[in-house]
């Protein structure tokens, strides 16, 4: 495919996919249309990066859907002014931190997989976005040296809420994550922290991969 085909592709997804099932928030729809999201998947998949579906990247993982990364963005409430600090856990090849870096201060972002973090970094760098950090970590400890996070995000299902993780909200700060089953059911659960107390949502249906470790399944 040729750039312009694929910025048509890309066009078509934010209409079809975004828009027309409700997302409304124009600095998230701005950021689904700047970020390639063909150069965040494998080169032997580019056909398929626009669908409106997950798609493999290795290791048996996947980038996921571009509607899912835009209703979790959405769902975010991203502060549209001063210093923003988000927090993702499960960086995969580095689309959800590549969206994230047009809409706040600072993206840290942890992986467990090793080699999936190098190829991140290097179309991060590719691409030159210098406001996401990246480590190679167990995601359930969060990333306590940067704490607190406005928002932080986990992209992979857990059985729990890691404690690390609530530990590291910031006051009115939103952590959102898949929780359920290994497979199926999960749903995404929104908590707010309001000083010493927690306020959950429990939200859409989902599909995503496990989340692994010490605050998630075994291996
Ligand atoms: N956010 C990615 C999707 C990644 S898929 C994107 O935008 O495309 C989920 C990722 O979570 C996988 O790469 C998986 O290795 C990672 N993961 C699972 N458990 C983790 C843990 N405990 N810590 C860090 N990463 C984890």
């Amino acid at each position: 495919m040729s750039e312009s085909t694929y910025t048509i592709a890309q066009e078509a997804m934010v209409q079809q996919q975004l828009i027309r099932r409700g997302i409304t928030d124009e600095r998230v729809l701005a950021a689904m249309r700047r970020v390639p999201r063909h150069l965040f998947v494998p080169p032997v998949m580019v056909n398929e990066a626009y669908l409106d579906k997950p798609v493999p990247i290795g290791y048996q993982q996947t980038i996921s859907q571009p509607y899912i990364v835009a209703h979790m963005t959405e769902l975010l409430e991203l502060p549209a002014q001063g210093e923003v600090k988000v927090l993702e856990i499960g960086t995969g090849l580095g689309y959800q931190a590549a969206i994230l870096s047009y809409l706040v201060t600072q993206v840290y972002t942890v992986e467990r997989i090793t080699q999936l973090a190098k190829e991140a970094r290097e179309r991060i760098i590719e691409l030159g976005l210098k406001n996401i950090n990246m480590k190679v970590a167990d995601g359930g400890y969060g990333w306590p040296d940067q704490a607190p996070y406005q928002a932080i995000i986990v992209t992979a299902a857990a059985p729990f809420v890691p404690p690390p993780l609530i530990d590291q909200l910031a006051d009115g700060g939103v952590l959102l994550l898949p929780i359920g089953a290994k497979r199926q059911p999960q749903y995404l659960l929104r908590l707010r922290r309001h000083g010493d107390k927690i306020e959950e949502e429990r939200l859409t249906p989902v599909a995503f991969v496990p989340f692994l470790g010490e605050h998630g399944w075994a291996e």
